[in-house]
């Protein structure tokens, strides 16, 4: 939180995956001056543009963490993203890796994910960085992935809209990332009570931005950026990416769960 006042932010999102353990001692590490907003990135399923399901991630701002169905979802992604990483651990150790499943996921706190397993092979001298981890062994198409059931897209943002939550697509033409979710389920999406789209990401293209630029301002949803800053091991500076302050009154304006932390 420091680090984000030092970037000359005023507000600033927290979006673990999967999880809200992290919204407490975020607010309790809030600088003077600095405001929160508690969320939640989402991993979900969707239609591609080929037609085949492909992974979404959908930011979840300021919904209630108690409401009951977002509640049980989210404790169903932790356990099965436990028994994921301990499996993959597990054959990385079984093929001869200095790697022990225990200790990978009492690395992972909150929300376990490859990024523990990837710093754990990095420790281990196996790989010489996270991004060769990923390439190399984690990678979805790779020797050691073990698929996961995440949520259908039009489930989550429903239940988002239920606990009074706000729901943003983030990075959607992330085309580094793989495959793209089709524009016409983000119209559908739209219809049944999406609020954002993501659109100043990193992984954009300028091209792509003014595509879902247009798209958000055609369907009336709100336009988001951010840098998506995940400390270790992401390349980008934090508040390098940004949502205009009207795009955020917009959020707030449309969240009935929780409150933003600060003044
Ligand atoms: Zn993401």
């Amino acid at each position: 939180m420091g680090k984000a006042a030092a970037a000359g932010l005023d507000v600033v999102a927290i979006t673990d995956h999967d999880t809200t353990a992290g919204w407490d001692s975020a607010a309790a590490a809030l600088p003077p001056g600095l405001r929160l907003v508690r969320g939640m990135e989402m991993s979900c399923v969707g239609d591609g543009e080929d037609g085949a399901p492909v992974p979404v991630h959908l930011l979840a701002y300021l919904f209630d963490p108690n409401s009951a169905a977002f509640a049980a979802e989210r404790e169903r992604l932790r356990a099965e993203r436990v028994t994921r990483l301990r499996t993959m651990t597990e054959r990385m150790a079984a093929d001869g890796y200095a790697v022990d499943a225990d200790a990978v996921l009492a690395s992972a706190g909150g929300s376990a994910g490859r990024p523990h397993l990837a710093r754990a092979l990095v420790a281990a001298g196996v790989v010489d960085s996270v991004d060769e981890a990923f390439t190399r062994l984690l990678a979805h198409n790779g020797p050691y992935y073990v698929d996961k059931q995440d949520t259908p897209l039009d489930d989550a943002v429903r239940m988002v809209s239920a606990a009074g939550g706000v729901s943003v697509i983030a990075h959607a033409r992330a085309r580094t990332r793989g495959r793209l979710l089709a524009i016409e389920h983000i119209r559908r999406l739209a219809a049944i009570g999406l609020n954002g789209l993501e659109i100043d990401h990193p992984d954009h293209s300028a091209p792509d931005r003014e595509l879902l630029a247009e798209l958000a301002d055609s369907l009336g949803l709100i336009r988001t950026g951010s840098s998506d800053y995940h400390g270790r091991n992401k390349r980008v500076g934090l508040g390098e990416y940004h949502t205009a302050a009207g795009e955020f009154e917009r959020i707030t304006d449309c969240a009935s769960g929780a409150a933003v932390v600060g003044k």
